[in-house]
């Protein structure tokens, strides 16, 4: 099927475009300068940048794939989890495309959408989903692991219980004085420092937490890292307070290590206690150098095949609304009715509205 993709539930203005698992575009347009200022993104400032962005963002993808609305199969867009004001925005645009056309909506789940993508980029994409499949996905928003038993049939296995990765990253970039948002820098910075220089705790980690196989613990499979970023917090300072300058360097590969470290270890628990052999690594955080090099180092010992996507679609963006809704199509999935809301914290258990 021929679908396009609107995304709109941050900072970012996406359409793209497949047909079946081919990509043949992708428009990103982000309001991520507007915000730099400010430390974080302001929803005011985002939903009104998607306003001026989302008519030049449709026709470049139109144009840039070289289809007509008239030649789509359907629509597809975010309607969750994200900003709500930001995800109505795209919501809006949908609707009108798909009353103007008269072509099937399909409102879709931003999560699961980071997970289609990368099936997508593998061209595994046309065969159906491969059995025994999990997905990491580590965002801005979300530290999640999930078993995903079919496109429509996603179960958490884990998540954060405090911060996402992402916000940890840019929370710590901005005690380090090193901007916003922090995920690049920190991943830029930490090649010139030593990972081993400090060590930051990882969380949920202790035994009362863990449990075993047999009796697992109230957060086996979860992470938490606000006491990671009050550890850095206090590093800085006891620095500062000798009159010292803190070793930038080091702190942020040392703090990029403590992420990747607990991410990769407790999601392979987690793969190795459900049997899941194949991985996809999604969200924005997989764009990080040393965790699609860590994934890789124990996906391939534990001997599981793993799906990381071109850095281009770990980020958010309309390819991946697409992917999913592209899926969903082939599957025979029902079209979402007209009159359905965007719902900022939609489940990862909801993939499709009705
Ligand atoms: P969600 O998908 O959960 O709704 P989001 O859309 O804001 O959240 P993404 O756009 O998927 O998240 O990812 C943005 C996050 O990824 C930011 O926190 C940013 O710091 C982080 N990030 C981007 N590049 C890198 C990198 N190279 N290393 C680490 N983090 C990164
Ligand atoms: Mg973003
Ligand atoms: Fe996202």
């Amino acid at each position: 099927p021929l679908i396009l993709g609107i995304e709109s539930s941050c900072d970012e203005t996406g359409v793209g475009i497949v047909r079946g698992g081919t990509l043949l575009s992708n428009t990103v347009a982000s309001s991520m300068d507007e915000h730099v200022r400010f430390g974080g993104v302001i929803p005011e400032i985002a939903s009104r940048a998607h306003l001026e962005a989302i008519v030049p963002a449709l026709d470049a993808a139109l144009k840039e794939a070289g289809v007509t609305l008239d030649e789509l199969d359907g629509i597809a867009v975010t309607a969750g989890p994200g900003l709500a004001g930001a995800l109505m925005v795209g919501v809006s645009a949908a609707k009108a495309l798909a009353v103007a056309t008269g072509k099937p909506l399909f409102a879709i789940n931003h999560l699961v959408a980071h997970v289609a993508v990368g099936l997508l980029a593998e061209q595994v994409f046309a065969d159906g989903l491969p059995e025994n499949l999990g997905a990491l996905l580590v965002s801005g928003g979300h530290t999640e692991v999930l078993r995903v038993r079919g496109i429509q049939d996603v179960q958490m296995l884990g998540s954060t219980i405090d911060d996402a990765a992402g916000e940890a990253y840019d929370k710590t970039a901005r005690l380090l004085g090193l901007g916003y948002p922090g995920g690049p820098v920190i991943d830029r910075l930490s090649r010139e420092g030593d990972p081993k220089a400090i060590r930051f705790p990882r969380g949920l980690t202790q035994p009362k937490y863990m449990g075993t196989a047999d009796e697992p613990g109230p957060h086996r499979y979860d992470w938490s890292f606000s006491g990671l970023k009050a550890a850095v917090a206090r590093c800085v300072e006891q620095f500062e307070a000798r009159g010292e300058e803190p070793p930038v360097a080091d702190i942020a590969a040392s703090f990029q290590e403590a992420v990747v470290d607990v991410v990769t270890a407790k999601a392979m628990l987690a793969c190795k206690e459900h049997g899941i052999t194949e991985l996809l690594l999604g969200g924005g955080v997989a764009a990080n150098a040393r965790l699609r090099e860590l994934t890789a180092r124990r996906c391939a010992s534990a001997g599981i095949t793993l799906h990381v996507p071109p850095i281009s679609l770990c980020t958010d963006n309309g390819a991946m609304v697409a992917a999913l809704a592209s899926r969903l199509v082939m599957d025979g999935a029902e079209p979402s009715s007209l009159d359905f809301a965007p719902d900022s914290s939609l489940p990862v258990s909801t993939v499709l509205l009705p």
